[in-house]
C-alpha cells in the first residue's frame, strides 16, 4: 500500500496532488474569518457508479461550526455522499466547494478534514500510541511534534494511560475513541463521521455522543455525521438531513435549536419535551420519505 492510500484508509482526506505553493495562493485569497462562511457548499451534485445512479441533484450548505447529520436506510447513498464531502470521491456532476474554494484548499492550515469510519480500522500490530501517531508519521511530521500531538489527542478522547495497549486489548468503545483520536491528531477543522457508533451498545454510544459534542465545542470543529438512528441524530445535530433512496436525494432537512438551559446537561436534554418533540417531527418526516 502506498503512503497516500494508507493515509486515505485512515481517513486523512488531503488532496495529495495539491502543491503547497498553490495552496498558499488560494489561502491568501480567502477571508480568514472562517466562522462567517460555509465550511462546505454542494451544488447539484450527482454520482453514478458505472451506469447506476446513486446520488441525484443534492445541493446543501454545511455551516462552519454546525453539526450536520444525514439519516436514511442502508444503501441510500449516505457513505457515497459523505466521501464526496470529504473529498475522497469526486461527483459525476455538480460542484463542491470547501470554505468557498475548490478542493485545492483542503489540507492547508485551518482547512483540514478528517474522517472516522464505522469500523475503527486500527492497525492490529501497533499500539494505541503508534496507531494515533501514524497519520503524522506518514506526513513526515517531526518526532517531538508528533509526540506532543498524540498526547493531546489521547487526553481529548480520555484515553490517558492506554497508549501502550494493542487494539485487541480494547473494548469496542475504546477502539472507536482511538479511531477518533487518530482523526483528531491532524487537527481537523471538519470531522466527517460515517456511522461511527452503529456497532456500539446504547450506553457506550450515549457516552460517545456526549464526547463528540464536547470535542466539537472544545476544538471548534464542523462535524458531519451519519447514523441510522433518529434519536441519535436529533441528540447530536444542529442540522439534520433525511435522505431518500434510489437515487439518494434530500427528502427533508431540519434545524435543531437546543434550548440554552439544556446546553450543559445531556441527561436532561435526553428526557426533555423539546427533544421528544423533535424526534417525533423527524420520525414523521422519515415515514413520509419511505
Ligand atoms: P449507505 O452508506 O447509505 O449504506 P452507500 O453510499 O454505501 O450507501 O451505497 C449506495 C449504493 O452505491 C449502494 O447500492 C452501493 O452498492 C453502491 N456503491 C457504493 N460504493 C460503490 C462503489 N465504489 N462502486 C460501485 N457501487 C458502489
Ligand atoms: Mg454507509
Amino acid at each position: 500500500m502506498t503512503k497516500q492510500n494508507l493515509l486515505r484508509a485512515m481517513g486523512s482526506t488531503m488532496d495529495f496532488g495539491a502543491d503547497r505553493f498553490h495552496n498558499k495562493l488560494v489561502v491568501s485569497a480567502v477571508d480568514d474569518d472562517s466562522s462567517k462562511m460555509d465550511a462546505i457548499t454542494a451544488e447539484h451534485i450527482t454520482k453514478y457508479y458505472n451506469s447506476r445512479h446513486i446520488i441525484n441533484d443534492v445541493s446543501l450548505r454545511i455551516r462552519s461550526g454546525s453539526f450536520t447529520s444525514f439519516i436514511g436506510p442502508s444503501g441510500c447513498g449516505k457513505s457515497t455522499l459523505l466521501r464526496m464531502l470529504a473529498n475522497l470521491e469526486t461527483p459525476s456532476s455538480g460542484e463542491i466547494k470547501w470554505w468557498g474554494v475548490d478542493k485545492r484548499i483542503i489540507g492547508s492550515p485551518g482547512r483540514r478534514i478528517s474522517m472516522v469510519f464505522q469500523e475503527p480500522t486500527l492497525m492490529p500490530w501497533a499500539t494505541v500510541l503508534q496507531n494515533i501517531a501514524l497519520p503524522l508519521q506518514l506526513q513526515g511530521v517531526s518526532r517531538n511534534e508528533t509526540k506532543e500531538a498524540v498526547i493531546k489527542a489521547l487526553e481529548l478522547v480520555r484515553l490517558q494511560n492506554k497508549e501502550a495497549l494493542y487494539p485487541r486489548q480494547l473494548s469496542g468503545g475504546m477502539k472507536m475513541r482511538v479511531s477518533i483520536a487518530r482523526a483528531l491528531v491532524t487537527d481537523p477543522n471538519i470531522l466527517v463521521m460515517d456511522e461511527p457508533f452503529g456497532a456500539l451498545d446504547e450506553i457506550t454510544r450515549n457516552q460517545l455522543n456526549d464526547d463528540v459534542l464536547r470535542l466539537q465545542h472544545e476544538l471548534d470543529m464542523t462535524v458531519i455525521f451519519v447514523t441510522h438512528s433518529i434519536q441519535e441524530a436529533v441528540f447530536v445535530s444542529s442540522e439534520l438531513v433525511i435522505l431518500r433512496e434510489n437515487p439518494g436525494s434530500i427528502a427533508a432537512s431540519f434545524t435543531i435549536d437546543k434550548p440554552a438551559e439544556l446546553w450543559n446537561s445531556s441527561d436532561e436534554y435526553r428526557i426533555s419535551d423539546h427533544y421528544f418533540t423533535m424526534v417525533k417531527e423527524v420520525t414523521q418526516a422519515f415515514k413520509k420519505a419511505y
